[in-house]
């Protein structure tokens, strides 16, 4: 690894040299082979432009709008083609975020903060709802009631309904959900909230700017969006199915006043007032910048021939999944998701293994409550090129996976893991259990035996495993000069 901080400089050619050399290790970004993580229109020159619009505002600061008029105009430019994309009116308001993490953290402070009376104020999601949720729930204080999805995946009105409390503060539904890429029953739960007189927030961070398109393009789907009575926020994400850079999001408000609890103002210090309607305070105008470029260059005819791509694509991958043998769609591939599940003797795990030394590189989902674990793609334009050769690929990976039989753990190591507690947990345990799972070379390849042993365990400690090892992972590296 390189020196960050050398005692003299190094030439801008050696830099960019080195970190293309770094990146050689990543996952591919363009090919349509990866089906997570990252979202290709697979367009000539679009990162070009992208990256040329990033540079002209990267050090533009978003702290003040008065300071920087260029960054406001660019904001209020995307909150409007996002409220008009989404069912919003003259009323409609906004505010651009980095993710859709943050989108929903300020979701949920809107909606907190506008019942400041509430000593236990309390978010109601179904099960299926992002983990964004959860984590604005805790680092929010808001108590979080959790209820199961029906047999269709989808959030179920009468569960939710009998869910809310005079404590609820927000209900929320997703479309699509990110596991499965079904889309809830949004006029339901929205009159459901409505008529108890508590907010409603539609996560439309991952299709709601796939969505539209392809209820353009006559994909039967509910409505989703601001045009829906009893829907006061939606999110949507710039940087999935808008195929902007990283780190742009978008939070629509129904009208203003329900906007302004969001933000956060202080006055009492002897510094700038500061004003933040979001949760970062500088910020880059260079991902803004970005997204503004990416939008005005495809625009809405080019958003709607990379919806009818993606949807080609969704449909050749998942008729390769019905047609393959051992496995099956687990979810109806109504949007820009294709989730599908193993039949006994395929194991799941083994087979995202199979699938990533073909080159297919997907994301397995643990097994959840009664749910299985699954593998999920999410398709993006640039997969319509490549989804015929899958059907091939996915045949034999089945077939190498049954050949392979279950991931194989060794005796002794899972017997110390049935004993483990999340209070057991420490640095050493977990490297010493990452050395004995092969995971200390930094080679994640081969996952089908961590992936069993974490799927194995109980949700805490899965999450105390992954935090000792991404903490692992996170060490400074040492000076090499
Ligand atoms: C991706 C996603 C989020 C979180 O967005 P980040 O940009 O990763 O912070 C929230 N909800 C859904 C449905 C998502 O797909």
């Amino acid at each position: 690894m390189f020196e960050a901080l050398p005692e003299q400089g190094v030439s801008g050619a050696q830099i960019l040299g080195e970190l293309g050399e770094l990146r050689r290790a990543d996952l591919p970004t363009h090919g349509g082979r990866l089906f997570a993580y990252v979202y290709d229109p697979a367009l000539d020159g679009l990162d070009e432009l992208a990256q040329a619009a990033y540079a002209i505002s990267a050090h533009v600061n978003g702290l003040d709008p008065t300071a920087f008029p260029s960054l406001l105009a660019m904001e209020n430019a995307l909150v409007g083609a996002a409220a008009r994309l989404l069912g919003g009116d003259a009323q409609t308001v906004g505010s651009v975020t980095s993710g859709g993490t943050e989108s929903l953290i300020l979701a949920v402070k809107a909606a907190r903060d506008s019942r400041p009376e509430l000593a236990t104020p309390r978010l109601v999601i179904p099960s299926t709802a992002h983990a964004a949720f959860a984590k604005a729930a805790h680092y929010l204080r808001v108590a979080l009631d959790v209820v199961p999805v029906g047999a269709d995946l989808r959030a179920d009105p009468e569960a939710m309904a009998a869910a809310i409390t005079a404590d609820t503060v927000l209900v929320v539904g997703s479309a699509p959900s990110y596991a499965h890429g079904v889309v809830d029953p949004i006029p339901r739960l929205a009159a459901i909230a409505a008529e108890r007189g508590v907010r409603f927030h539609v996560d439309a961070c991952f299709g709601g700017w796939v969505l539209p398109y392809l209820k353009r393009l006559g994909a039967d789907l509910p409505p989703f969006d601001l045009s829906v009575p009893g829907v006061t926020s939606i999110s949507v994400d710039l940087h999935k199915y808008a195929y902007a850079p990283k780190g742009v999001s978008i939070l629509l408000h129904r009208t203003e006043e329900l906007r302004l609890p969001q933000y956060f103002a202080f006055a009492g210090w002897p510094g700038y007032t500061m004003i933040n309607p979001i949760v970062s305070s500088t910020r880059s105008g260079g991902p803004i910048a970005a997204a503004v470029a990416t939008l005005r260059h495809i625009g809405d005819a080019g958003y709607l021939e990379l919806a009818r791509s993606t949807q080609d694509a969704v449909s050749t991958l998942a008729a390769a999944v019905t047609d393959t043998d051992g496995v099956r769609l687990f979810a109806p591939p109504e949007a820009s998701v294709v989730c599908l599940a193993a039949d006994p003797g395929v194991d799941i795990f083994v087979l995202a293994d199979e699938l990533a030394a073909r080159g297919w590189h997907t994301q397995p989902q643990m097994s959840f409550g009664d749910l299985p674990a699954t593998i999920h793609l999410t398709v993006t334009a640039a997969v319509a090129p490549t989804a015929k050769e899958f059907a091939a690929d996915l045949a034999a990976a089945v077939v190498a996976t049954r050949d392979r039989g279950p991931a194989q753990l060794p005796a002794p190591l899972l017997e110390a893991a049935g004993a483990l507690t999340p209070e057991m947990i420490t640095p050493q345990l977990v490297a010493g259990l990452a050395e004995g799972l092969g995971l200390g070379g930094g080679d994640f390849t081969q996952m089908a035996a961590v992936n069993s042993l974490l799927d194995a365990v109980p949700p805490a400690l899965r999450e105390a495993l992954l935090t000792g090892f991404l903490s692992l992972l996170q060490r400074p590296s040492q000076s090499t000069e």
